[in-house]
């Protein structure tokens, strides 16, 4: 099977071919940043017309770059598209060019959530124990390798950090999640950006990963990491709301404020040391994260005790990128140990160990228990960002599952992800 992606939602014009076997025919991305970032922010009407000047030349450069033969576009067997969220005017130029292509074809055509793709990008990215053909490694042409890490079965986390998200979700089935936590202010991402700029944190031209990269990088100079952590706030923390499955990074960011504020004013030069920013930077970082840690402990409590057996969590968005939020996930995961598990096929051979090792310590009441940890994937960081190989992923996931769209679907800007799948669709 092979799906046609075209993504449109942002600010990036992007377009890709892909196979149901997790090949990667083609991807193609026209960033808009050098018109947005001089506005200090995107500009819908300039996103609007910049997607309607690239968009031709892009679809037909995925196709022509893609080996398909002689057959060309006729070789593709659906067409997939974002249709929300989004900037309306800007979803608007991909869905109609992908009605217009799937119309004129006879193609089936696949209305895709950009949550949705992006909450299943790690199943492209990975290989499927239980599909025979499935296990050979590849590496797409992008260089992306595929099928190093273990397969996210359903159901599973996902935690979706970005420069417009903070979401906390459960993927139960291609079409059906139940978001479990979204962020009640800024999103990460927005906190990471506006405390570089507070730090006056050198952005790294031509640097993937903007200034919350920068960031991180910064913070590895710092030599007190713990220098602030006293007048930094862990938000929404376990201790003093429990159960509270929310995010917030305002506090966070004003108790930075606040501290660059005091150590200027009581600074002979009127400027905050370098060591001391690296400090801050380093303490922001661990705050942030390890918020972000505790909710994904208390999820994963939550998805036990109803019951739900929880495979993996999925990490993606361009904060995941960051490596400190990666390997504290690995522990908090690695730790966490599910019960009613029995050793599998599917599990490496360290897991298996674990799970003997607990397996023998246990009362034989308790043996069944034995525990299998969850597992921490995180897709290559070029797909962790929004691309139109995981709008092509997710159309052949939802084709294999019989959705298909009519030609006369339209956009939807505003689409909840737990609206999936209920048959109703915002208007
Ligand atoms: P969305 O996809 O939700 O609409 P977006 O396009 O702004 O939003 P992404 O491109 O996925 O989001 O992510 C950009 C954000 O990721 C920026 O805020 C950037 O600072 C942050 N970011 C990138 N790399 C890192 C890193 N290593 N550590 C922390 N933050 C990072
Ligand atoms: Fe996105």
């Amino acid at each position: 099977l092979i799906a046609l992606g075209i993504e449109t939602s942002c600010d990036d014009t992007c377009a890709a071919i892909v196979t149901s076997d997790r090949q990667i025919l083609s991807e193609v991305l026209r960033t808009q940043h050098h018109l947005h970032e001089p506005m200090g922010g995107i500009v819908p009407k300039l996103a609007h017309h910049a997607h309607m000047r690239n968009l031709p030349s892009v679809v037909q450069e995925a196709i022509q770059s893609a080996g398909l033969g002689e057959q060309g576009i006729q070789a593709v067997d659906i067409i997939a598209v974002t249709r929300g969220p989004g900037l309306a005017h800007s979803l608007g130029v991909g869905l109609n060019a992908a009605k217009t292509l799937a119309a004129a074809l006879n193609k089936p055509l696949i209305g895709v959530h950009h949550m949705e793709a992006h909450a299943l990008t790690a199943r492209l990215t990975t290989r499927d124990p239980d599909q025979p053909n499935d296990r050979d490694v590849s590496v797409s042409e992008s260089g992306v390798p595929i099928g190093s890490d273990p397969y996210p079965s359903f159901p599973f986390l996902t935690l979706l950090v970005s420069g417009g998200h903070t979401l906390l979700l459960v993927a139960h089935s291609v079409d059906r999640y139940t978001t479990l936590a979204t962020t009640v202010d800024d999103s990460i991402g927005e906190a990471f950006d506006k405390t570089a700029r507070e730090l006056d944190i050198p952005w790294l031209p031509g640097r993937a990963g903007g200034p919350g990269a920068s960031l991180e990088e910064f913070a590895k100079g710092s030599i007190d990491p713990g220098r602030y952590l006293e007048r930094l706030p862990i938000p929404l923390s376990l201790r003093s709301s429990k159960n509270e499955m929310k995010f917030s990074f305002a506090g966070l960011k004003s108790a930075v404020t606040r501290i660059v504020k005091q150590e200027k004013a009581t600074s002979p030069s009127g400027e905050m040391e370098e060591s001391k920013r690296q400090d801050l930077a380093a303490g922001f970082q661990h705050c942030a994260v390890t918020h972000l840690c505790q909710k994904v402990e208390q999820a994963l409590v939550d998805c036990h005790e109803k019951g739900l057996d929880i495979s993996s969590l999925v990490i993606s968005g361009g904060v995941g990128r960051n490596a400190t939020l990666r390997s504290r996930m690995d522990e908090i995961c690695g730790q966490f140990e599910y019960g009613g598990a029995i050793a599998t096929d599917k599990m490496s051979s360290k897991e298996k160990k674990k799970l003997k090792r607990a397996s023998t310590n246990a009362t034989p009441n308790e043996t069944l228990k034995a525990a299998r940890p969850v597992r921490v994937i995180c897709p290559p960081p070029k797909l962790c960002t929004d691309n139109a190989v995981m709008i092509a992923w997710t159309g052949i996931e939802r084709y294999q599952q019989g959705l298909v769209d009519p030609y006369d679907i339209d956009i939807v800007p505003k689409w909840p992800l737990d609206m999936l799948g209920t048959g109703v669709v915002p208007e």
